[in-house]
């Protein structure tokens, strides 16, 4: 069904990928416009320069963003803890005003808007809980019970729990908030630092993997015994090596050991602990969907952040 155009922002930190689509055909389908994550000036001025035509037009009714975190979800702002030092307090509503001034604006986090997409019309689809991590340069993660992003006081930080170490790791974490949470022992940037070289240049068969695989592992099973969901989506560029997907299901089937006494978390789980079906795509799709649930928000009378 096409309706009218709606924009999409997934910012990433190495990366802002934008589109326009008028259906989830076209946004599954669509060349994106990928600008560099430099300085934030630089950055929103390109994204601007893209959707200014579209916006000249008139025909674009709404702008969805997923934006890395962490993030304060109702001012749509970046908080002062992220990282990135430079984009620290920048706020997104504000900094598309110029070009993208009253539109409805829909905005969670990169991750919220994977999971809002895996869980519409990906590999969650019709599930009552979806979790979707993504295993990067760094972890992120979002949950969707009943197909909406969920969100506490803040949103989650799955990437930041804490996993039992390996006795025989002595690499002390990459994390400049707690240096040896998940993030810091099993992301790309932790695996690079660990082992002195980029994850991606790593063999498959490396015992890099091996390791990550334990920490995977550790992260589904607390996953699982926290929200029992239907499903985990592992996405991003770490959990697409070869055979780490199924060494993460056969260990948390093994670890779990029956207790959840489900089909879905022993002899079902290669359904369980699944990668994206949108792939490549769920960030940008989920954002769209944002822009498109913000449109009709909008249409009820809600206001603009
Ligand atoms: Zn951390």
């Amino acid at each position: 069904m096409v309706g009218p155009l709606i924009g999409a922002i997934e910012a990433g930190g190495t990366k802002i990928v934008c589109a326009v689509a008028s259906s989830l055909e076209e946004i599954l389908e669509v060349e994106p416009h990928v600008v560099a994550t430099t300085d934030p000036f630089a950055t929103i001025g390109e994204v601007l320069d893209y959707f200014a035509p579209f916006a000249a037009s008139g025909d674009l009714a709404a702008i969805g963003i997923g934006s890395f975190g962490p993030v304060d979800h109702p001012t749509t702002t970046v908080t002062r803890t992220t990282p990135k030092v430079a984009w620290r307090g920048f706020h997104w509503g504000q900094a598309i005003r110029p070009v993208l001034d009253d539109l409805p604006i829909g905005f969670d986090t990169d991750a919220n808007a994977a999971v809002l997409a895996e869980a519409t019309f990906g590999a969650g689809r019709g599930d009552a809980i979806v979790v979707y991590v993504t295993v990067g340069t760094g972890i992120g993660g979002g949950i969707a019970i009943d197909g909406q992003p969920l969100h506490g006081l803040l949103h989650s930080e799955l990437g930041h729990m804490v996993v039992p170490r390996d006795p025989a790791d002595v690499f002390s974490g990459s994390c400049p908030h707690h240096g040896d949470c998940l993030e810091g022992l099993a992301s790309g940037a932790a695996m690079a630092a660990r082992w002195g070289q980029p994850a991606e240049t790593l063999q498959s068969g490396h015992r890099a993997f091996d390791l990550e695989a334990t920490y995977l592992t550790a992260m589904c099973v607390t996953i699982t015994t926290m929200l029992a969901p239907s499903r985990i989506v592992l996405g991003g560029g770490v959990a697409a090596v070869p055979g780490l997907l199924s060494e993460v299901q056969q260990r948390t089937a093994a670890s779990l050991n029956g207790y959840l006494a489900l089909d879905r978390y022993t002899t079902g789980i290669e359904d369980y602990i699944v990668r994206p079906l949108l792939t490549g795509r769920s960030g940008i799709t989920g954002a769209w969907l944002l822009g498109r649930n913000a449109l009709e928000a909008s249409a009820l009378g809600e206001q603009r952040p």
